[in-house]
């Protein structure tokens, strides 16, 4: 069977947060890590799929930091957070880049001399030849990197955003705490809003619920797992529209 033939999606956004950069880390970047997530990403090319990657900044800093720490301005901490993710952003860049792998980076505000604005057309263009690094969360305070790929899912009409994280999925409680923990493949968009689970912020949700755009929670700690779920295996929890 042709491979191309196995897929489930033509185009996603992949959302990697910093805290999956840093590893065992206190902060920054594990090298070994970057080089797995390079090597995940590298597997799925055969597949053809067109695939935008949202970066957090977390591992660098986080603007309720500055509100917990310093008394500073949140605002102040957030613009700081959003610097982050471009640093993250261009080390992904430079990291894919060096594996002869055509990638473009866009911030969601430029600095001139460093990285492009992101224009949306632009970007849908660019996403056929290229992997599209989006930097910058959404340009605004007060927002995460979490809604930002569920915004940018939308504009660049992606059928799915797959968030990469260190659990397996959904679970009905914390199954670090609670033997009785229920995992969830499936699950919808009320639920998790309704249930506050922590996984991602409810703005991202209510966004993705309202423009009816697949959100898949996986463990991109288990080698094989993003080019599972591309391939319509079970793999971590999927949340959609009933
Ligand atoms: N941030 C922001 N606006 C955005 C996206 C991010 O102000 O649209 C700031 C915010 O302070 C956030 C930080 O950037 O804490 C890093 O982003 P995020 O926490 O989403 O990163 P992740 O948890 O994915 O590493």
């Amino acid at each position: 069977m042709n491979i191309k033939s196995k897929i489930i999606y033509n185009r996603i956004i992949l959302k990697i947060s910093g805290e999956f950069l840093q590893g065992k880390n206190l902060s920054g970047v594990d090298n070994k890590l970057l080089n797995y997530l390079i090597k995940e990403i590298k597997s799925i090319l055969p597949l053809g799929i067109e695939l935008a990657i949202v970066i957090g900044g977390g591992n660098l800093f986080r603007g309720k930091y500055c509100k917990d720490n310093n008394n500073l301005k949140r605002v102040l901490g957030d613009q700081i957070g959003m610097l982050s993710t471009i640093i993250n952003g261009l080390l992904l860049y430079q990291s894919i880049k060096n594996k002869l792998i055509n990638v473009y980076l866009m911030s969601s505000f430029p600095i001139q001399g460093i990285c492009q604005g992101y224009n949306a057309f632009q970007a849908i263009d660019l996403i056929k030849n290229n992997i599209i690094i989006l930097t910058g969360g959404i340009g605004n305070p007060l927002f995460t990197t979490d809604t930002t790929a569920c915004l940018r899912g939308i504009e660049l009409e992606a059928n799915a955003i797959l968030k990469a994280t260190k659990v397996n999925g959904v679970y009905s409680k914390d199954p670090v705490n609670y033997s009785d923990a229920k995992f969830f493949n499936k699950i919808d968009y009320d639920y998790v809003i309704k249930k506050k689970i922590k996984i991602m912020d409810n703005t991202a949700f209510i966004l993705a619920r309202d423009y009816n755009i697949p959100i898949h929670i996986f463990n991109i700690q288990k080698p094989g797992s993003l080019y599972r779920i591309l391939t319509g295996k079970m793999e971590g929890t999927i949340i959609k529209n009933n």
